[in-house]
């Protein structure tokens, strides 16, 4: 039987979900709040929103249209939250250039997404200079500059300065509506190999990822972290995965903002301490070097609710953060999904728990939030059962993934194989709804006929006190086809070896670990290999290790 849908009135008319609804909530209920930089400038809701027009106009001014691509090099900045809100809002596709790729792979993403105007920090000058003839689309470029310096610079032919720029036009633009699939972002992932795929998001699709995320950060006792009082700072940049989508939220919650510019893990301890920061999120490997700054080593934190996503987070980390006070959640999502897909979400009897056994939740990946229907499957398609133990591939389905990679037929078909988006990750789900992600499938680890996951085997090393961080990967061996290896940053210059094996060993006795886990070499380093969002790079460090 067919559906009823009943006739509309004449006049009536569809309304489009798009960014400019969410703009219009900024300021509305808190327009005393502020949005700041560095702790160097600050801006009220109100100056935002015209900000935001005044940028509006001067990309129409530069010629830039609806359906034309336009490309940001900026760090966390005011700057790059009014480029969130302008740039889609003409219907042009704002393009986050992930600035940490190398000068050939930006070139790539940059010719690839056709890019037609760029602003540029300062700092990316250089790099503009090195790749600007190779840029085949592109036909012009604005300047953004911390200085007060408004003359250009170098030798690109600017067409002014941000900030000049801005002064020169109106506070008034009328956004116009547009179908609400219109594409409003995109950016590129790295894979193992091949080059950067680009993903893409429509206005429909951040719009709802917006109020999905309200609700989930905002509305539920078990994860209190995004209210219109509280005082955010994102630590994820914001050219991955839309600082996962929570610049949106703050805006529409009319949060007090702190962008923080370039990472420097002292300057990020002093605005969180400073300005009251209450919430932030971050990848572990940044977690942990805002805990080892020298600022960090001083600081207290007890009123920072941390979500840590992007990698799984060892136990050994999150205690090192609760014992500073701070308030620790997981989250995971990806690139192509928005990213949010699961979140921790302690109930009433976990939340009565000591600290001590809520950490097993709170490092576990949390539950799928609302409107994501995740699943782990078999490699036959068969769905694994939720019993903590069984794992298969994650799928999911949810408003906001992304529907494919720009100009990559056959990729996409493949991460869309069966209808359902395949994340490449191997978890369990346990009896309570909670996901376990054990391991990516291409960094599980086998070896001797078993199968071992990376991500547990860094847990619990992360454990010991002397140990900072630590990866694991999987490196070929001709008995065992694989053995784990293992790089630890120590605490302390004494720890050896044989201390952590012999720490292991003690899971090996209680059942929680086999033998063959132990790694039989176990390499101190002072730093570990990262990629361009921060994350443990295990290809770099498979790389290193296989000559
Ligand atoms: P990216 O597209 O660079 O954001 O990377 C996404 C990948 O990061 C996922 O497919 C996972 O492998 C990994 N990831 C993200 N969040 C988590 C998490 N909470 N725990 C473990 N792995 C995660």
């Amino acid at each position: 039987m067919p559906t009823k849908i009943l006739p509309s009135a004449k006049a009536a008319k569809n309304y489009p979900l798009l960014i400019k609804q969410i703009f219009a909530s900024a300021g509305r209920f808190e327009p005393d709040n502020k949005i700041s930089y560095r702790g160097e400038a600050e801006f009220s809701y109100d100056e935002f929103r015209q900000r935001v027009q005044q940028l509006a106009n001067t990309l129409k001014a530069a010629g830039v249209e609806a359906g034309d691509t336009v490309a940001v090099m900026d760090w966390d900045s005011h700057r790059y939250l009014e480029c969130y809100f302008a740039i889609p809002m003409l219907g042009a596709v704002l393009h986050h250039v992930n600035i940490r790729l190398s000068p050939e792979q930006i070139a790539y993403t940059m010719n690839h997404a056709e890019d037609k105007l760029v602003l540029a920090h300062d700092d990316f000058i250089p790099l503009v200079q090195q790749i600007q003839d190779h840029l085949t689309t592109v036909d012009g470029y604005i300047r953004l500059t911390d200085t007060s310096n408004s003359e250009t610079v170098g030798e690109i032919d600017f067409i002014g300065e941000y900030e000049a720029l801005l002064r020169t036009q109106e506070p008034i633009c009328e956004f116009p509506d547009f179908d609400e699939n219109s594409i409003a972002t995109t950016f590129y992932t790295t894979g193992t190999t091949g080059n950067p795929k680009g993903v893409y998001f429509s206005h429909r699709q951040l719009v709802l990822h917006t109020m999905n995320m309200a609700t989930t950060l905002g509305s539920y006792e078990g994860l209190p972290l995004l209210r219109s009082d509280s005082v955010y700072m994102p630590i994820t940049p914001m050219f991955h995965v839309h600082a996962w989508g929570v610049p949106y939220v703050a805006v529409m919650l009319n949060c007090t903002q702190i962008y923080p510019g370039r990472y420097e893990p002292d300057l990020l301890v002093r605005l969180i301490r400073d300005h009251k920061v209450t919430v932030s999120h971050c990848v572990p490997t940044i977690l942990q070097m805002l805990l080892a700054c020298e600022t960090g080593q001083k600081t207290r934190l007890d009123n920072w609710k941390i979500l840590i996503g992007g990698s799984a987070l060892p136990q050994g980390l999150a205690q090192a953060a609760i014992d500073k006070g701070a308030d620790i959640y997981s989250a995971y999502g990806m690139s192509e999904t928005c990213p949010l897909l699961t979140v921790t979400h302690l109930n009433k009897e976990q939340r009565s728990l000591p600290m001590a056994q809520q950490l097993k939740y709170r490092t576990l990946t949390g539950v799928p939030v609302n409107f994501v229907d995740l699943t782990i499957s078999e490699p036959d398609g068969s769905l694994a059962v939720h019993d903590g133990r069984a794992v298969g591939e994650i799928t999911v389905q949810a408003p906001w993934l992304t529907q494919g990679y720009f100009k990559e037929d056959q990729k996409q078909e493949e991460l869309w194989q069966g209808g359902r988006l395949h994340t490449g990750d191997v978890a369990s789900i346990h009896e309570n709804g909670f996901v376990e992600i054990k391991d990516r499938i291409k960094d599980v680890i086998k070896t001797g006929g078993e199968w071992l996951s990376s991500i547990e085997l860094e847990n619990l090393i992360s454990q010991h006190p002397d140990v900072a961080a630590v990866a694991v990967v999987g490196v070929p061996d001709e008995k065992w086809g694989e053995r784990p290896f293992a790089m630890v940053v120590p605490k302390q210059p004494e720890l050896t070896q044989a201390t952590l094996q012999q720490h292991l060993q003690q899971y090996v006795e209680s059942g929680h670990l086999s033998k063959w886990a132990i790694p039989d070499e176990i390499q101190m380093v002072d730093d570990i290999p990262k990629t361009s969002v921060g994350k443990i790079n295990k290809k770099e460090i498979r790389a290193q290790l296989s000559h």
